[in-house]
């Protein structure tokens, strides 16, 4: 839209026609661009995103001014890296859960007085407020439509109406979606984790998948609640859950599984999206409520079995180096394979001690990412 813009259309969708003609009437057919202005986004490819990345290099040098930074803006498809194979994409170097991104954000009236364009981060979810007004976006025109900022034909116009959003009034207060919107827009903020930018979207996802949580029940007052107390909160959630199994648990804590206990938390605090304890929080203290405990002398939880998956996760390296350690006798396998078979990844094959003691040895410091472990031998 700003490129449509700066080449003196007044209607971006008139704008893309003409691009879409040249486009179809010179040599550069071979360029992927989409019928439509709103599927520019390289993550909204059918296929691969790079014809899309060359069709945007190509419109970043169409504008009649100095060249819009079209592929920094842009949105790409990301391989999985956040746990539990959730898609993700990527954007000028950060990356966020694709299922972050929405395709209708809320505006800010006061941004929009200032400088009249739509800003990126407002489609980031859980971003509801604008860190620089202070004040929440504004999702429903005053004539009752949502607001459908890719929709409209004019930049910050209402298609139904005509108001220029800027005259809005941005109305409502709610303290800690305006914390979170901070930290996302990176306003210094002692409340909640000092990460990187993919960290905090990796934050907001863990939380979700720890509460098993979709997007609408998510309570922006629990997440700076709970990262506010950051660890000593999640310390208290890991007791909880272990007092819980042992009072009301369906077995005896000797052949209970991890998961029994602690559901899918290595798992889902895997890949935030970096597994590196000096990037991934959840992971050291993870090790430290074990350590702690097993210092109290409380440490029956070593009993508890574990898959090549979770032991993986716990070493920092891979399900096959796993099985190297087993071959080689480094680590004790409950179930007997014969030579020429493998070990199932999801069998309940190891207890977490022998795990958090190899642990222990010095497979895992602050800056590991062993993913070569039989070497050391
Ligand atoms: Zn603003
Ligand atoms: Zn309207």
């Amino acid at each position: 839209m700003r490129l449509a813009d700066s080449n003196g259309y007044i209607k971006a969708n008139r704008f893309w026609s003409v691009i879409r003609r040249t486009v179809d009437h010179s040599n550069l057919k071979h360029f992927n661009i989409p019928d439509k202005l709103g599927s520019i986004n390289p993550y909204l490819a059918k296929r691969s995103s790079s014809l899309r990345i060359k069709a945007l290099q190509y419109l970043s040098s169409l504008s009649n001014q100095e060249p819009l930074p079209l592929l920094a803006l842009s949105i790409f498809r990301n391989a999985n890296s956040y746990s539990l194979n959730a898609q993700s994409v990527i954007q000028n170097g950060k990356t966020l859960p694709r299922q972050f991104v929405k395709t209708t954000p809320g505006v800010c009236s006061d941004c929009l007085k200032e400088s009249n364009y739509i800003r990126q981060i407002w489609s980031f979810w859980p971003y509801e407020y604008c860190h620089k007004h202070k004040k929440p976006l504004i999702n429903i025109c005053s004539c009752g439509e949502d607001i459908f900022v890719y929709k409209d034909t004019v930049i910050g116009v209402c298609q139904h109406c005509n108001i220029s959003y800027s005259e809005l009034d941005n109305v409502g207060k709610n303290e800690h979606n305006l914390i979170i919107s901070d930290w996302l827009g990176s306003i210094e903020n002692h409340c909640l984790p000092d990460v990187n930018q993919s960290h905090k979207y990796g934050l907001v996802f863990w939380w979700l998948k720890l509460h098993k949580l979709d997007l609408s029940s998510f309570k922006g007052d629990e997440f700076v609640l709970f990262f506010s107390n950051w660890p000593n909160s999640f310390h208290t959630f890991l007791e909880n859950k272990w007092t819980y199994f042992v009072e009301y648990g369906t077995k005896p804590v000797g052949e209970a599984k991890f998961k029994d206990i602690f559901d899918d938390l290595l798992i889902i605090s895997s890949k935030l999206p970096s597994s590196r304890f000096s990037e991934n929080i959840i992971l050291p203290e993870v090790y430290r409520f074990f350590n702690e405990n097993v210092l109290s002398n409380n440490n029956e939880f070593l009993s508890l079995r574990i898959n090549s998956i979770e032991a993986a996760i716990l070493l920092n390296t891979s399900t096959e180096q796993i099985a190297a350690l087993v071959n080689l006798g480094e680590l004790k396998s409950f179930i007997r394979v014969k030579s020429d078979e493998c070990l199932s990844l999801n069998q309940y094959a190891f207890e977490l001690g022998d795990l958090f003691f190899l642990w222990q040895a010095g497979f895992q410091t602050e800056y590991s990412n062993l993913s070569v472990l039989t070497s050391r031998w």
